[in-house]
């Protein structure tokens, strides 16, 4: 992890084990097949190494955005497919039915651009119809979906596999996503032939919901160790820890003010550490005042002052001896993402994808992470 010579400021500790265990989770608690979503980088965790460790551990789809990621999935010659969770735009059209990677559909415009692409390459696109059962975003309107399973069933351009929808609220509103699961469920019920694939649930709907039709799930985030729905957070192993160093202590002077904006004034002489983490390792400036704690070898210690790109400041209490080198976590032990997304008035989603390039990954295989 840190080299000796030059250790880095910030690293995203990385438990591929817990990975593992989340995944066991997912299968165990849908009885479903299971397309991992590996979408931004899987979370900000590192496509190539979460990709290779759930490719082991067996799933049946990977979920990407959009060819962009795909491209980054196809270099690992893994052997699960790669379904483009978002629209494909014409210009990639050619390249997505030539890889083989399967693309949802949601308008009659892309059924008659993929048949006539497919068509003229003499291949088959592997698809699936997306439905819109309330999410807004994509999806053929329900009245609407006979008529596009009738169009690229009876195609032979078309591989037609499976038909998916999602939902918008699952973590919010109990009430309208049981009634999305019954409206998905008898739509499907309704379609002449029973698909190889039907999906609905991302992680909040395979945590607390069933369907009489679906045989796959989409998780995401609970994949990474957090539970959109805090009742199951218990059987999920965190698989990211954010850890930064301290670059340099200094005692600074009663009345002294501190980072951008003098929004703190020492009360006392202080201990003051620096440590090497800020908004442009994606530590969010909104948690400037609001009382952010992080754990110093198992004290926690208050951020003081604004967070800055690269550093922040925090106020060592008298009775600790800090010294530059050593190492702080910001999430992943005492404090969890979902609580820093809390404090920051976002979601655990934007925090994870928020963590930049800069950030080292360092990839652990053990159970649990001690220091
Ligand atoms: C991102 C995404 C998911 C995963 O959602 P989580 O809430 O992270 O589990 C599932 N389905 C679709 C269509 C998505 O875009």
């Amino acid at each position: 992890m840190p080299s000796p010579c030059s250790p880095p400021r910030t690293w995203a500790e990385i438990s591929l084990s817990g990975l593992r265990h989340n995944l066991r989770v997912v299968k165990a608690r849908s009885g479903q097949n299971v397309m991992a979503v590996v979408k931004a980088n899987a979370y900000g965790h590192g496509i190539e190494q979460v990709a290779s460790a759930f490719a082991k551990e067996g799933v049946c789809y990977f979920g990407v955005a959009h060819v962009y990621e795909a491209r980054q999935l196809a270099q690992l010659n893994q052997d699960v497919p790669i379904y483009l969770l978002s629209p494909t735009m014409p210009q990639e059209r050619a390249e997505v039915i030539q890889a083989g990677w399967t693309a949802c559909l949601s308008s009659f415009e892309e059924i008659e651009d993929f048949e006539r692409i497919a068509q003229a390459k003499h291949k088959q696109a592997t698809v699936h119809l997306a439905l819109d059962t309330g999410m807004g975003r994509g999806g053929f309107l329900p009245q609407d979906l006979l008529k596009a399973f009738h169009q690229v069933e009876t195609s032979a351009a078309f591989k037609l596999e499976g038909i998916g929808s999602h939902l918008p609220s699952a973590d919010e509103d109990p009430v309208y996503t049981q009634a999305q699961f019954e409206q998905f469920d008898t739509l499907v019920e309704s379609l002449p032939r029973r698909l190889q694939y039907i999906h609905l649930a991302n992680s909040a709907g395979l945590l607390d919901y069933s369907s009489r039709t679906t045989n796959l799930v989409r998780p995401g985030l609970m994949l990474y160790g957090v539970s959109p729905l805090p009742q199951y957070q218990s059987l999920l192993h965190t698989t990211m820890r954010l850890k930064s160093v301290i670059s340099l202590i200094r005692q600074v002077p009663a009345g002294h003010s501190i980072s951008y904006g003098r929004s703190f004034t020492t009360q006392e002489d202080s201990q003051i550490a620096t440590v090497g983490i800020g908004y442009g390792d994606g530590l969010p400036r909104a948690l400037s005042g609001e009382n952010l704690q992080i754990d110093y070898r198992g004290h926690m210690i208050p951020v003081i002052g604004r967070i800055t790109m690269d550093q922040i400041m925090c106020l060592i209490p008298p009775h600790l001896t800090a010294q530059a080198g050593d190492h702080v976590e910001i999430f992943g032990t005492a404090t969890s993402i979902t609580e820093i997304a809390a404090l920051s008035k976002t979601i655990p989603w934007e925090i994870f994808t928020g963590i930049t390039p800069r950030v080292l990954r360092s990839y652990k295989d053990e159970q649990t992470l001690l220091q």
